[in-house]
């Protein structure tokens, strides 16, 4: 696991100004597919000149946006574009945690969560492309009494849904996470599927197989505003030209209402901060622990300790 980890923080993906450009080390070869390298010339404004018009322009080559760029490719829709401001698969989605845990707020967010995990478990057969996980499971623990009440309907709610939740006592949440002090701990919950990876894994992975169907990527171009007729949206204008499309998908992440408003859209997305703290083993563990109290998330042999 620790080799694994080595290896992707020792390999930075280089994507080159033109996001073009094979990664200098081993791992990342594929990244661009032969032919999508050959079909492509290195200048984004030179592309944006070529390509003119497009089926479907995706903002933003974060997680989200690498993977609906994927799977549009992959359901035949084409050409599909990805633009990014920065480097491909740069920003938020490699800097996270990496924790996927099934168990959310709503039914909704539980069944896309169970989902993810789903899709994560399943990344290399559909894609092609490496996806390195661990699934040592989760903690919970809460110590005040609201903390207390969202546990046990975490349990009502996920086992009524089919996810493998219990409340486990202190001692036995101890024996899965030695560092744990029992004192004051009011409830835990263990999900045994939850999993934790790599996270720029993924929209490294989606960019690298949406470039395999032919996918067109522009990096290093930022969506500058929308052609709009009719209330209409007729074509993206980049800082390298303007794309003609009908189809456009806002994965700004953190940028997603500023882009919205470009085409005067309210999107009902908001930012929030959050901290990391990286540390190389500092626990003996592998379970993924989270404290209610401290909103803190713990996990070994990964890159990081997030809040
Ligand atoms: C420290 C930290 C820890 C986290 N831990 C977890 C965790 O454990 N589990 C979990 O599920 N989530 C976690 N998250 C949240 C998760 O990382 C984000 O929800 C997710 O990465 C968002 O993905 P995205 O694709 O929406 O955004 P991003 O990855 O930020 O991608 C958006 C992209 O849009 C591009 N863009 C923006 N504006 C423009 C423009 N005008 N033109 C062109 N491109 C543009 C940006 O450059 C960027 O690359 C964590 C977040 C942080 C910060």
């Amino acid at each position: 696991m620790q080799k694994h980890f080595a290896r992707f923080e020792k390999a930075p993906l280089n994507f080159g100004k033109s996001g073009l450009a094979l990664p200098s080390s081993r791992p990342w070869a594929p990244f661009v597919h032969k032919s999508a390298v050959e079909r492509q010339p290195k200048k984004p404004d030179t592309l944006c000149r070529m390509l003119q018009e497009t089926a479907a322009v995706v903002i933003g080559s974060g997680a989200l946006g690498s993977s609906v760029a994927y799977h549009l490719a992959k359901g035949r829709l084409s050409p599909v574009v990805l633009i990014d401001q920065h480097e491909l698969a740069s920003q938020t989605s490699p800097r996270a945690a990496g924790l996927s845990s099934a168990i959310r707020k709503s039914e909704l967010m539980t069944r896309l969560a169970r989902l993810g995990i789903e899709k994560i478990r399943g990344f290399a057969a559909e894609t092609g492309e490496e996806m390195v996980y661990f699934q040592p499971g989760s903690l919970r623990i809460a110590r005040t009494s609201g903390h207390e009440q969202q546990l046990r309907r975490d349990v009502e709610r996920g086992q009524r849904l089919g996810v493998n939740i219990d409340l486990v006592s202190p001692a036995k949440a101890q024996e899965l996470m030695p560092l744990l002090e029992t004192a004051g701990i009011r409830a835990a919950t263990y999900v045994p599927e939850d999993i934790y990876l790599e996270p720029g894994q993924v929209p490294r992975g989606y960019v690298r197989a949406t470039a395999k169907l032919g996918g067109t990527l522009l990096p290093n171009t930022r969506v500058t505003g929308f052609g709009v007729k009719d209330g209409c949206i007729r074509s993206v204008i980049t800082d390298h030209g303007e794309i003609r499309t009908a189809i456009v998908v806002d994965a700004a992440g953190a940028w997603t209402r500023l882009v919205g408003s470009f085409a005067g859209a309210r999107a009902g997305a908001i930012a929030t901060r959050h901290q990391l703290i990286s540390r190389s083993r500092f626990l003996e563990s592998n379970l993924i622990t989270r404290s209610r109290v401290w909103s803190i998330a713990m996990y070994t042999s990964g890159p990081a300790m997030a809040d």
